[in-house]
């Protein structure tokens, strides 16, 4: 893999934790605090001061910080109040949007950070089931999890492949957001697919071969209405060419939603010719870490 060319300077995104607070309280101690609210942030407007911040345009309660704000957002972070979530990692469970009461599996859930946003949109409401393989990061979630709140999620130690559809026969809503390279989070400009040494193609195929089997378990629960796919990750590999896979075994009873029509940044074409369905996210282009994501959902089955 060839150096970076460019470093991006991101923001710093901070969620506010709905399941503890509101937005409006939140301003409050932040105006104590000395923070200036300038608004909702434009694409070309600099967030470089350290006391004032804006809101993000895309999801609801989430601000936008300059980075050198961490230190001073900490304790309110510490309190569960506010999580540090960056922007693109927020849209998995935004387009997910799951309806209050429903039930919800996130496939690969620690430490929870998307878990906590869906248990925020569910508001007290329904049941998730967040599954983690790894029993360290599984501790992790279930500390983060009590901190923020979130009592209707039950937070189980499995191997996702092994959870069986026929003991979720309730689940409409599942995420999957399972192990990648996390190449997005490098801030790194894309390379080149042919750059990639034969070490990064073995570890990509492993990976793949991983995520697509996630993806297609989730598409076999029987009651699932809407899939979210998503990594950190900039390679095709781990992306279209995994959402691709999956539709071909379930374009039957799965449609590939276009997500987002208002974003710019759209999944690539060239190993999949729905791959602008799928929405990416880079530094240079959305000031968020580099992501990718796609949502299935069932088709309407006719009644006879
Ligand atoms: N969704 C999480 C969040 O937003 O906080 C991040 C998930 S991380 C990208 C991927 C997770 O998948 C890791 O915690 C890993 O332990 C878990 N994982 C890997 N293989 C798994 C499996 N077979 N079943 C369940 N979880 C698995």
């Amino acid at each position: 893999v060839t150096e970076a060319t460019e470093i991006v300077i991101l923001p710093r995104y901070v969620r506010v934790n709905t399941l503890m607070t509101t937005l409006e309280e939140c301003q409050n101690v932040l105006k104590r605090e000395n923070f200036i609210f300038l608004g909702e942030l434009k694409a070309t407007t600099q967030f470089n001061k350290d006391f004032t911040y804006f809101n993000d345009h895309t999801i609801p309660n989430l601000l936008v910080f300059s980075r050198n704000a961490t230190k001073y957002l900490q304790p309110i972070v510490e309190k569960g109040y506010l999580i540090f979530q960056d922007k693109a990692s927020c849209i998995p469970a935004h387009i997910l949007a799951p309806a209050k009461n429903s039930v919800i599996i996130d496939a690969c859930a620690a430490p929870g950070n998307k878990t906590s946003f869906l248990a925020s949109l569910l508001n007290k409401t329904g049941k998730i089931y967040a599954f983690d393989i790894d029993k360290h990061r599984l501790n992790e979630m279930k500390k983060n999890l009590k901190r923020w709140e979130a009592t209707y999620v039950e937070a189980i130690r499995h191997d996702f492949l092994k959870v069986k559809p026929s003991d979720y026969t309730d689940v409409e809503y599942i995420l999957v957001d399972p192990s990648c390279s996390g190449s997005g989070m490098a801030n790194r400009v894309d390379q080149p697919i042919q750059d990639k040494s034969n070490e990064l193609s073995m570890r990509l195929g492993k990976l793949q071969n991983f995520q697509v089997m996630a993806l297609k378990h989730a598409l076999s629960f029987p009651s699932v209405q809407k899939v979210v796919y998503s990594t950190c990750s900039i390679y095709q590999e781990e992306n279209e060419m995994v959402v691709k896979e999956a539709l071909e075994s379930y374009a039957e009873s799965f449609n590939l939603e276009f997500i987002l029509p208002e974003w710019e940044s759209r999944g690539k074409n060239e190993s999949f010719e729905y791959g602008h369905y799928c929405l990416r996210a880079s530094p240079e282009n959305d000031r968020t870490i580099g992501f990718f994501v796609a949502l299935f959902k069932r088709k309407n089955i006719q009644k006879i």
